[in-house]
């Protein structure tokens, strides 16, 4: 029935969370929020290799609104594919607009990047801490996380619009990234603070105390045939054991491998190859 596997994963997720929404907008934290109302917006681009690679972050990161401000007349178009691949929509669905303030017109929180110090730029964040902040609010309304061109980089002018000032991390001998690179850090936090990707997990639950301890004694019976230890040393050693496997995440199918090679290692050991049948 079309719907019910979404009805389950919200279900499933209000039980892990073991929580009951008191309002239904609180109910979109369950499952990850809609990122399509994120606006890239890139300032007279220099480069369209650049541009291409801008695309294949956008998309790689579940992003699709592209707006160029001011677009320069010598873009080369065929770099840009180059580097687009897969993601060449992005940019053929791209708008653009002659100012910065037509381009980021609609939306209510505007985040603008700068690898630079300074002026206006001293409150700057993290795209770790802007993100779910930006997030929120693209919940409501458009959103814009706006980039610089590659020479100049965004001028005070272009700051006055700005919510936020985003400054990633970098060294201070080269504080700039490139530009696509840059526009990759920060669709990346987006989509984490998303919650859209979901890990894979194991599936194998973790292994229950009388399955450690059934694995424990068929290891104990295995290395006491094989002569690895003696009764009176046995607890000692196994004491090692025990440690070595219990270190860290310990599922029931690990325990049933062990508990498989124990047995096959005591069969093996009492069924010595019979040289002169091979
Ligand atoms: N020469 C320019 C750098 C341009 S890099 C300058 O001095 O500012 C192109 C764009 O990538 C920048 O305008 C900015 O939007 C983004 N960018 C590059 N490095 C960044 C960083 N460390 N933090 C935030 N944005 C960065």
């Amino acid at each position: 029935m079309p719907g019910s596997g979404l009805a389950v994963k919200i279900w499933g997720n209000l039980m892990s969370l073991r929580v009951i929404p008191c309002d239904f907008s609180d109910l979109r934290f369950c499952w990850g929020m809609k990122l399509e109302n994120v606006r890239i917006v890139l300032v007279s681009p220099l480069y369209g290799g650049n541009v291409g690679a801008v695309c294949r972050a956008m998309m790689n990161m579940g992003l699709s609104e592209l707006r160029i401000v001011n677009p320069r007349a010598q873009f080369d178009e065929d770099e840009m594919r180059k580097m687009s691949l897969n993601a060449v929509s992005i940019y053929e669905n791209r708008t653009e607009h002659a100012t910065l303030v037509e381009a980021v017109g609609d939306c209510t929180a505007v985040a603008a990047t700068s690898a630079r110090v300074g002026f206006y730029r001293d409150q700057a964040c993290t795209m770790r801490e802007a993100a779910p902040k930006l997030l929120e609010q693209s919940q409501v309304g458009p959103v814009g996380i706006v980039f610089g061109p590659e020479d100049a980089g965004l001028n005070n002018d272009d700051l006055k619009v700005a919510t936020h000032i985003v400054r990633i991390p970098s060294t201070e001998e080269y504080m700039s990234l490139n530009l696509s690179q840059a526009v990759m850090v920060c669709a990346y936090e987006m989509f984490l603070a998303s919650d859209i990707f979901e890990p894979p997990e194991e599936v194998s639950p973790d292994a229950p105390v009388e399955l450690r301890e059934r694995m424990f004694a068929a290891w104990k019976e295995t290395l006491l045939d094989i002569g690895f230890f003696k009764e009176d040393k046995a607890e000692h050693m196994m004491m090692g054991l025990r440690r070595i496997l219990t270190r860290g995440k310990f599922t029931v199918n690990d325990a049933k491998i062990m508990i498989g090679i124990a047995r096959q290692s005591q069969w093996a050991a009492k069924n010595p190859a019979d040289e002169t049948t091979s």
